[in-house]
């Protein structure tokens, strides 16, 4: 089968870096992911913080232990499906209970609260921010439209819980804060936002809007 989304390595600002290429229009999410998730074990790709081989298998720096995730709409979809609880339920089981009450998502963390003898419990379930993570140089179009997605997915999931009424502006918010939720909003008007609201799977979701 001839991949509709490919990896290739080029050298950009004297830094060897990692891309992706779509070749074909209708290539989704999904495609992108089949490609990517396979580079957090392979050799041929040089992680800044293994330990002991480029895998992210058995890594002892392993970035769940300090990871800030905010779960994409697909992702908080799934996870609710997984463990049979609702939203509101979702999001006091699993979420940072000071973050919510200030308006901002943001899984439990230190170590992430999915994580239970160094194995993410919810591993296919898991976020977009964690499918895409690589301690690796990334070159510049490909960081863009990775990000571009990333937060258009979270921003779906802002959306979602507001129009629920289980998220709402809080106090306390840290410049860090204030600045992710200026970016989601930035990303409200986004031409992909509305495929995620929708969509139940990431093959569900075109990339064209990212390119
Ligand atoms: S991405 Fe995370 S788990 Fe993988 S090598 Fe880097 S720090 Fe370790
Ligand atoms: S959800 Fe899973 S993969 Fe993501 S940070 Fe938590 S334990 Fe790691």
């Amino acid at each position: 089968m001839t991949e509709r989304v490919q990896v290739y390595k080029r050298i950009e600002n004297g830094t060897l870096g990692l891309g992706v290429r779509v070749v074909n229009d209708n290539a989704t999410l999904a495609d992108l992911l089949r490609v990517w998730e396979p580079l957090s074990d392979s050799p041929e790709v040089a992680k800044k913080y293994a330990s002991g081989s480029d895998s992210c298998k058995g890594c002892l720096n392993n970035c769940c232990n300090s990871a800030f995730v905010i779960p994409d709409m697909i992702c908080f979809k799934a996870i609710c499906a997984e463990t049979g609880l609702s939203s509101a339920e979702s999001l006091v089981r699993w979420f940072d209970q000071a973050s919510l009450h200030a308006g901002i998502l943001r899984l439990r963390y230190g170590p992430c609260v999915f994580l239970n003898d160094r194995l993410c419990q919810i591993y296919p379930q898991r976020s977009l921010i964690c499918r895409f993570y690589l301690c690796t140089d990334l070159l510049g179009e490909t960081e863009e439209m990775i990000y571009s997605v990333v937060i258009t997915g979270i921003a779906a999931l802002y959306h979602f819980l507001e129009q629920e009424g289980l998220l709402m502006a809080g106090t306390g918010l840290t410049g860090y804060d204030r600045s992710m939720l200026k970016l989601i909003d930035e990303y409200r008007q986004h031409p992909g936002m509305q495929e995620f609201l929708t969509a139940d799977s990431y093959h569900q979701v075109s990339l064209m809007p990212y390119l």
